[in-house]
């Protein structure tokens, strides 16, 4: 029971034997049942198991993979809204540079909408060798259907060996239905990718079991190999104007751009007011803040330095400060050029959503402070000392 770690294990309730009863009825009475709802088949149970009673046994079929070599090419899905191209597909047009590298292949961009040809240069600048150009008054604004449809038509015609996609709530929701419909593995959530040197397939790392471990999976048997990648992971390449690419025009039957759902209103999300992906400086405060008047302090510092305030989930889970504020694995992954860790001690699930930002400055009382692995700069002191000092430090040098 003990080694199953999603609690599926349970000792069967049988009938209480009296004192009189035979003793050797007693012995084994206890029987371990498997609760299926819960059971996930990770196999964590089979070793611990000393009178070996659990048996798993895994159906593998084993794929086909000789037309594997007819597919060829890195395509990143070029994410836009309002017809201008989001800083994801940049980075990930960067990523897929490096590998094409290792692969000796190209890159190309996958841009769908309407009215997009002023986007196009800066895509080639950026990366791409190619750009695939769906455009139709329908497909001005993303609808998961109609632009899933596109990605599946262009994926079986033009065959590509990886699909890079921003780990974003449009990449997300598009890429599992394209991973769906061609038959491929998807891997959600990247925060590193490479190449295999040997077998020439893609690596791709993600955090797994809560943040603890990276783990790097594989995709050998199947293609496309598709991830999806965290913004803010990859740096953006400069963009170099000598490049030059090709943009190939598709079109679809009409019924490819249709969707059932109906696009009403787009309402800009409240994060985008709070602007965290975008900031050059973040000042974050976690619990050592010890509540939520306290957080003017980082405002005024944040607003001195013209920065934003992120927070860690123990700030968020406590209702110090709203969620669209929160760093880390299961908030925003940021990357700005300063980030100031105020009270964080500095767990696996908040330094994964911030330990890409270039400089980082923590401030702890804590010497001992996980948070100071990471940290560029540290200071170990009070908070409430510090950061008043630095604000009026800074107030007085940049003259705010
Ligand atoms: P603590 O760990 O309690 O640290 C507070 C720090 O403040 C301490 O180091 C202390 O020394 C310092 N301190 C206290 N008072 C002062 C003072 N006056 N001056 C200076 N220093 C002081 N966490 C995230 O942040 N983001 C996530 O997205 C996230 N996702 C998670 C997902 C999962 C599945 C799980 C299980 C956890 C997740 N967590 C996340 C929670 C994470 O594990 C930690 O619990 C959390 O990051 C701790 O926040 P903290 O550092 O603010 O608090």
């Amino acid at each position: 029971m003990r080694a199953c770690p999603f609690d599926a294990i349970r000792m069967m309730d049988l009938p209480r034997l009296s004192s009189t009863d035979d003793i050797s009825l007693k012995k084994g009475r206890g029987k371990a049942v498997i609760d299926f709802n819960k059971c996930t088949l990770c196999g964590a149970c089979i070793d611990p198991c000393k009178f070996k009673a659990i048996l798993l046994e895994k159906e593998t079929k084993e794929a086909p993979t000789a037309h594997l070599k007819e597919y060829k090419g890195i395509w990143v899905f070029i994410e836009q809204k309002k017809g201008k191209v989001q800083s994801v597909s940049y980075e990930l047009l960067g990523k897929a540079r490096e590998l094409a590298g290792k692969l000796s292949t190209q890159v190309s961009g996958v841009l769908i909408g309407n009215d997009l040809d002023d986007q196009l240069d800066e895509l080639i600048w950026h990366g791409a060798d190619n750009i695939y150009l769906v455009e139709a008054p329908e497909l001005a604004n993303f609808q998961d259907e109609s632009y899933a449809n596109v990605m599946i038509q262009l994926v079986r015609k033009y065959k590509p060996e990886i699909v890079l996609c921003g780990a974003t709530s449009i990449g997300r929701s598009l890429i599992s239905r394209v991973a769906i419909t061609v038959n491929a593995g998807l891997t959600a959530d990247c925060t590193g990718l490479d190449i295999d040197p040997q077998r020439k397939i893609l690596l791709q790392t993600r955090p797994a079991f809560g943040g603890n471990i990276m783990a790097t999976i594989i995709s050998p048997n199947y293609r496309p190999q598709m991830a999806t990648v965290r913004h803010k992971v990859m740096p953006i390449m400069p963009a170099d104007k000598s490049r030059k690419g090709k943009v190939i025009r598709e079109k679809f039957d009409a019924s490819v751009y249709t969707s059932r759902a109906k696009l009403i209103e787009i309402v800009d999300e409240i994060e985008t007011l709070v602007n965290l992906s975008e900031a050059d400086i973040i000042v974050s405060g976690g619990r050592g803040m010890g509540g939520p008047e306290n957080f003017k302090i980082l405002e005024e510092l944040a607003h001195v330095l013209g920065g934003a305030v992120g927070a860690s989930r123990a700030a968020v889970d406590s209702g110090w400060i709203p969620y669209s504020h929160q760093v880390g694995q299961t908030g925003r992954t940021v990357a700005p050029k300063l980030y100031i860790a105020c009270g964080i001690s500095g767990q696996i699930q908040h330094l994964v959503g911030m330990q890409s930002s270039k400089v980082i400055l923590a401030i702890n009382k804590d010497p001992d402070a996980p948070i100071f692995k990471v940290a560029t700069y540290g200071i170990v002191g009070n908070i409430f000392e510090v950061i008043p000092a630095l604000t009026k430090k800074f107030k007085e040098t940049l003259k705010r």
